[in-house]
């Protein structure tokens, strides 16, 4: 009897708690909906951040909480809202970033250790010059045919607007042997950026005969700091469908033959996936819809203001 009743005070403490929760995320009455919170560029979402790049950010004071991109974000009582960005005007807009390119000059915000990321070199060549000479072969195919196209370092300017962002980077596994290419996309983006992984994958593999090399895609790639926005000031529009692209093994020499020699096959085939994506989602498509972020098992702010903790570039 007393174990029973026991119980009966633990289900009815439990309901009550579940209800409180369930009434403070706005579930069981609307009229209990908190008001929403605009937080400005930098300022703390109450969402955990992307700790993806925990690595690259070692002995970095990284604050412990997601931040507000360019632009600003709306807190709701269940979701926090990116607002979109304004419609570009003008012809599509493609950014293809060199990786490590200029990588010294990154803003303060990255910390200390990223910025000596200048990447690797095999056989006399540098990774750096390898995708210099992809991008500006992609670049000239997608101008031939009216893109508009910039060739970025390592920085990209906050809140970057393009209709398609592809890195460019090659592999180093330190002592030559393994070979293939991977693409990687982030997370707690717009609902574009696998869309440009899928067109560009495909006839990449096709034209380079390279293997998918699935086991090396890691965190550093899926938290890619250029479109990391709830970290960094300096990263892509969280509405810039981006994908890293590892085009090969510059260890390997195999690999780094064809991409030295053979850049033209690896510039077109990118060039081709990204024609693909652009034909297949026009800009009212891309820049559409606000991005929602669910807050599910997250508390709702407090009441109080919250600091500001926009890190000084
Ligand atoms: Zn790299």
């Amino acid at each position: 009897m007393h174990v029973l009743r026991r119980l009966l005070v633990l289900l009815v403490s439990g309901a009550a708690v579940a209800a409180a929760a369930l009434m403070s995320f706005g579930l069981l009455t609307p009229e209990a909906r908190t008001p929403t919170l605009e937080v400005p560029a930098g300022g703390p979402l109450p969402i955990p951040p992307l700790a993806a790049d925990a690595d690259d950010i070692a002995g970095f004071n990284a604050p412990p909480v997601a931040l507000a991109p360019p632009g600003g974000a709306i807190v709701e009582t269940n979701v926090i809202r990116i607002p979109r960005p304004e419609l570009p005007e003008g012809p599509r807009r493609v950014g293809i970033q060199v990786g490590h390119w200029k990588i010294d000059e990154l803003p303060k915000e990255f910390g200390e250790r990223l910025p000596t990321q200048t990447g690797s070199s095999w056989g006399g060549v540098t990774e750096v010059e390898v995708s210099l000479d992809v991008a500006q072969r992609i670049a000239a195919l997608l101008e031939a045919r009216g893109l508009a196209v910039d060739i970025l370092p390592a920085t990209v300017e906050p809140g970057y607007v393009a209709d398609a962002f592809v890195a460019l980077h090659s592999d180093d596994d330190g002592v030559g042997e393994k070979s293939g290419f991977k693409m990687a996309v982030g997370r707690r983006r717009g609902s574009y950026d696998q869309a440009l992984l899928d067109a560009v994958r495909e006839p990449y593999a096709a034209a380079t005969g390279l293997d998918w090399d699935a086991e090396g895609i890691t965190s550093n790639m899926t938290g890619y700091y250029a479109w990391n926005w709830s970290r960094y000031q300096y990263a892509l529009s969280p509405f810039t469908p981006g994908v890293i692209v590892e085009m090969g093994f510059l260890s390997n020499a195999s690999d780094r033959a064809f991409m030295t020699q053979h850049a033209e096959v690896i510039a077109s085939a990118i060039a081709e996936g990204v024609v693909r994506f652009l034909d297949a989602y026009p800009r009212d498509k891309l820049f559409g819809q606000d991005l929602v972020i669910q807050r599910s098992r997250f508390r709702t702010p407090t009441a109080s203001p919250l600091p500001s903790a926009s890190p000084s570039p």
